[in-house]
């Protein structure tokens, strides 16, 4: 016998009913944390305009010009505070203003570039450009899309033609290098304005994607991901650069010089060497703190981030040691390369590229014989050349400070000569620093230092080997390898 249709109408409700239970009490269930789904971007470019100056620049006639010939296209002004005063943009229902300046009554999402960008690609477009020829964008599109997966970037010429660069970086040594790339090769970098096209999701993977300068700060950090930078060939957008003015051109670069100094200090870049060899420094200098704090356990806090000496540190190390070698020598005081430092010496004639310091020893006797360690003794004295001698507070030795402000320092040990051992009357502890036959100071040899050439203990390989052990020299340690290990040599 058939049911009735109305119980089969009931049981069916009943069903529905269940169901809708199940999966709200499934809903209920998922985790709070778990991230939103990836929103689903549209095919399409967002055209990003990040570097201009608010002060004089061509937002109006750049708009107006890439919406006339793609009057939808999606146009994004991104700017730290709003330009003023505020320019008359044309009407355009893509076009938007982004301030990255989170404001404090807007949800935190408005100052996040991946909230206002919804297609696949973007492209990064400087001050002044026109999209003239109008399919350039499309042929850069096409470039990409063809391009081998290395290949994450294309380049453009806003304006004169692009020059390809090599770029190499160690954020291990802090450091930044651009060289020529040779024919035929990649490029990591280019020079010159240009128009950038990547994948948003590639853009968005970047920590810092607005960065200034931008171009510098996109290639430094695709450098690090193994991305390659592919030139459009043959052909350029047309552009104005701005600002066009004597002043506003003056004003630009100083405040480019500013947002340089803060975006190579965000990314860990202490030092950039350009394409001919000139170098710029992000770091200390004789004005400035020293760049790492008081070191615990003879390990600075730089090697516990995966970093060696900061370069502008080893450069004052450096300056301090040529310069204590010179007053020491001037005034006849015996010194040599110690610990450390002579270890440094004998692998590669300078500071080793992790040290914190330079350890010279003296001969006690010999500190009457000089002016600033008599003045040491007596507390501290600023040298002609800004450096600081002092009565080290730590125990019975002397420090000699790269300045008052920067204390990176060069320490000297002062040993006294006894039933033919050079030993002191106080030591550090450190396993390396322990007493020594006179007879290697006797004679003493130079060595090449730092740039220039310092006194050393003759047979210095077996007096490091007594110091440091047996395999010192060709298997290199950071100093205290109970706390920290070298790894990945
Ligand atoms: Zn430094
Ligand atoms: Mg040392």
């Amino acid at each position: 016998m058939r049911p009735p249709l109305c119980h089969v109408l009931i049981s069916l409700t009943l069903l529905c009913n269940a169901l809708l239970l199940y999966y709200t009490w499934r809903l209920q269930l998922r985790p709070m944390g778990r991230q939103a789904p990836t929103p689903v971007l549209s095919p399409g470019v967002t055209v990003i305009v990040r570097e201009f100056r608010t002060f004089e620049h061509g937002l109006v006639e750049l708009s107006h010009s890439f919406l006339r010939a793609r009057p939808t296209l999606p146009l994004l002004i991104v700017s730290d505070t709003l330009p003023y005063p505020p320019p008359s943009l044309p009407l355009s229902p893509g076009l938007k203003l982004l301030r990255l300046h989170p404001s404090p009554e807007q949800p935190g999402s408005a100052s996040h570039l991946e909230s206002h960008v919804h297609t696949r690609f973007v492209a990064l477009v400087p001050d002044g450009t026109f999209l003239e020829p109008p399919d350039l964008l499309d042929r850069m599109l096409r470039e990409l899309r063809n391009a081998p997966p290395s290949v994450k970037i294309i380049a453009a010429a806003a304006g004169p033609a692009l020059h390809c660069l090599h770029l190499n970086v160690s954020l291990r040594e802090w450091t930044v290098e651009y060289g020529e790339a040779g024919a035929g090769s990649s490029c990591g970098a280019v020079s010159g304005a240009a128009v950038l096209l990547l994948r948003s999701h590639d853009l968005f993977e970047l920590p810092f994607p607005l960065a200034r300068p931008l171009q510098a700060a996109i290639f430094i950090q695709a450098a690090l991901r193994g991305w390659e930078v592919q030139v459009l060939a043959d052909a350029s957008f047309s552009r104005t650069p701005l600002p066009a003015t004597d002043h506003g051109r003056w004003k630009a670069e100083q405040a480019e010089r500013e947002e340089e100094a803060v975006t190579m200090r965000t990314l860990g870049v202490r030092l950039v060497r350009g394409p001919g060899g000139a170098e710029r420094w992000f770091g200390c200098s004789k004005e400035t703190p020293r760049c790492f704090g008081t070191v615990v356990g003879e390990t600075p806090e730089y090697l516990y981030e995966g970093h060696w000496t900061p370069p502008c540190c080893l450069r004052a190390l450096r300056a301090t040691a040529l310069h204590v070698i010179s007053v020491l020598e001037a005034s006849s005081v015996r010194y040599w390369l110690e610990g450390g430092s002579l270890l440094g010496a004998a692998r590669h004639g300078d500071i080793i590229p992790w040290d914190y310091d330079v350890d010279f020893g003296i001969y006690l006797e010999d500190v009457a014989l000089c002016a600033e360690l008599r003045g040491a003794q007596g507390g501290s004295l600023v040298d002609a050349g800004g450096f600081v001698w002092e009565r080290a507070v730590e125990g019975d030795f002397f420090r000699v400070h790269y300045s008052q402000s920067n204390r990176l320092h060069v320490d000297l040990w002062p040993f006294y000569p006894r039933d033919g051992m050079m030993t002191r009357d106080s030591w550090t502890g450190h396993p390396q620093d322990v007493e020594f036959p006179e007879s290697f100071l006797r004679p003493m040899q130079t060595l090449p230092f730092a740039g220039g050439v310092a006194q050393a203990p003759n047979r210095h390989l077996k007096l490091l080997q007594m110091k440091f052990g047996k395999r010192a020299i060709e298997e290199p340690e950071y100093p205290n390898p109970a706390l920290l290990r070298m790894r990945g040599r």
